[in-house]
């Protein structure tokens, strides 16, 4: 039987799902199609900064706007997504006063609340902070969670019936005269073709965009522009600190669940380079140089790794340094732009704006439908969000309270389902008390992650790779890097060899760039252990 859609969307990154949970909340019928896993381009690689705007408030007023409207939205619809840190701006002594003046005022016109404080006054709210500054402006920014936001867009466009086919990669896009009509796909599960169909396709791949508007004969021009991070393996500071300077390279140090980031550079770099990204020596030179800057404890602080993403910067005839290039919203309805029926380009913007981006081009969707939805997103939470913590967390009384509290951070107020979940699993194989000592059995140590936890994350959230997994569930993000837990991992969900392999080359490539001290020594243990112990030669 030949299943109906009423929309294709293509990618599966934050704009993609967003959008499929649009529409799907519009009664629409919606096919995602996912090359790998959701959250593998710029969104699984971000700085997780929920911004205030204030960083474009100078610069970029019209982006700084967008930007804490969403923040409001989010903060209310992705509760469980968000760690309320709030954020400086550190003037330092090379920064000078009189940005500051600018940046207090555009934050005003954006609507962006802020507070002008003493050196020694944001020095008693973030003592991380470098002590040089010569003063300080707190600003509500915070840490996102982009796989945690994205997996809860997933889970809801799925629970309203959308149909998520990862490991799908669009090869064509199927014309009939002036209208887009499907996709051809190529299965990377099944080393398979074929073809789906409905009448309004859209395009939501990021960087990618520009090679998949050429699929249907019709151009979208976009400059790739890389962002290079480093992760920290503890979390030094407790506020996101930025500098209060026109945008920079290494200017914002973000804290995130045990870590903190600093980022980003922004390099433009060419279209053959986007698939296979790495970070130089002199980005991580840079970044190591401007992070002590922020906060001098980083010259004490373990690196975990490196890593970099490519930002889907549409060109518009501004100047070309990347910072310069707009990081606006670019909505193309290609009927009216280039007279091709049923073909929609959603690209740029930010993690923070998906929503907006999401809303905008499902309100196109339903025009070209003929279908009259209203957006609902900005008030209807998000799974995990929407239900109450409180009640789930007092519900989990056989669990200690470390393993409640990271259930309840990864899954809000659906901890406890999961937590149900786990409890029942091994139901009619064993006594009950035994199943429930394994399904509770820690199998990453440095994230809290049971094995029942992975268990669940296997049966209900869409993963196919032990790389999957740690976008789910954060096994293998710790300060072990997967060493001892992606093992365990393997056994439980009787992945192959090769798989295991393939996690840690994966592993290896962030922490190849920042191989000395620390980084090295533990690498080097990692390859003993799997050498030695489990037999492993590559
Ligand atoms: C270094 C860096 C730091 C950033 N920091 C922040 C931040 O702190 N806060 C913030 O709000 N934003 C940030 N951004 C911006 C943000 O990450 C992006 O704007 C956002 O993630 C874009 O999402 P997307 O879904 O449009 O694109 P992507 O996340 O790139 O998703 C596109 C998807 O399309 C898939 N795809 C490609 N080709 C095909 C095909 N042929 N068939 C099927 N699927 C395909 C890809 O695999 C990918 O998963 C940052 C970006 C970068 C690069």
């Amino acid at each position: 039987m030949v299943e109906c859609f009423d929309v294709i969307i293509i990618g599966g990154g934050i704009t993609g799902l967003g959008t499929a949970r649009d529409c799907a909340m519009r009664g629409l019928r919606v096919l995602l199609i996912e090359r790998f896993d959701i959250a593998t381009g710029a969104t699984g690689s971000n700085h997780g900064l929920l911004h205030s705007g204030a960083r474009y408030a100078v610069t970029d007023p019209a982006s700084a706007k967008e930007c804490i409207e969403e923040n409001r939205i989010l903060r209310r619809i992705a509760k469980h997504c968000i760690e309320d840190t709030g954020g400086l701006f550190l003037t330092l002594p090379e920064d000078g006063l009189d940005f500051q003046k600018k940046f207090v005022e555009a934050c005003g016109v954006a609507g962006i609340p802020v507070e002008v404080l003493s050196r020694k006054e944001a020095l008693r709210r973030e003592h991380s902070a470098n002590p040089a500054m010569l003063s300080a402006v707190e600003v509500p920014d915070s840490a996102i969670d982009p796989f945690r936001l994205s997996a809860a867009n997933m889970i809801d466009a799925k629970e309203l019936g959308a149909t998520i086919l990862t490991y799908n990669e669009v090869t064509n896009i199927i014309r009939e005269q002036t209208r887009v009509v499907g996709v051809e796909v190529f299965s990377h599960k099944t080393k398979s073709s074929c073809r789906y169909y409905a009448p309004v396709v859209v395009n939501a791949v990021g960087i990618w965009g520009q090679k998949i508007a050429a699929m249907a004969g019709v151009s979208v021009t976009m400059q790739p522009n890389k962002g290079a991070m480093l992760v920290y393996g503890s979390r030094p500071n407790r506020m996101v600190l930025n500098r209060c300077r026109k945008p920079g390279n290494a200017d914002i140090l973000v804290p995130s669940e045990n870590i903190s980031l600093i980022g980003t550079t922004s390099t433009n770099i060419s279209f053959d380079c986007i698939d296979k990204l790495g970070v130089t020596a002199d980005e991580v030179k840079t970044l190591i140089s401007e992070g002590e800057k922020l906060a001098p404890v980083l010259a004490n602080t373990r690196i975990l790794r490196a890593y970099a993403g490519v930002r889907p910067l549409v060109v518009d005839g501004m100047d070309n340094d990347g910072r310069g290039i707009s990081r606006g919203i670019a909505l193309f309805d290609h009927a009216e732009r280039d007279g091709l029926d049923g073909y929609i380009t959603i690209t740029g913007g930010k993690m923070m704006t998906y929503r907006l981006m999401a809303e905008w081009t499902t309100d196109l969707i339903c025009r070209k439908l003929g279908v009259c939805g209203v957006c609902r997103t900005a008030e209807v939470a998000l799974p995990g969000s929407r239900d109450d913590v409180d009640m789930a967390g007092k519900k989990m009384f056989a669990f200690s309270s470390v393993l409640r509290k990271s259930l309840i951070r990864r899954y809000g107020g659906r901890a406890f389902s999961i937590f149900n979940f786990m409890s029942s699993i091994w139901k009619g194989r064993k006594r009950v008390a035994v199943q429930k000592a394994e399904a509770y059995s820690l199998l990453c140590e440095c994230e809290n992650v049971t094995a029942g936890e992975v268990l669940y994350a296997q049966k209900e959230l869409n993963i196919s790779t032990l790389m999957d997994l740690r976008r789910r569930t954060r096994v293998g993000m710790g300060q072990c890097q997967g060493e001892i837990c992606i093992c365990r991992a393997a056994g439980l969900l009787g992945c192959r060899r090769d798989e295991v392999v393939s996690f840690l080359q994966e592993r290896w490539k962030g922490v190849a760039p920042i191989a000395f001290g620390d980084a090295l020594a533990e690498s080097e243990y990692t390859s003993w252990v799997y050498k030695g112990l489990c037999g492993f030669e590559q």
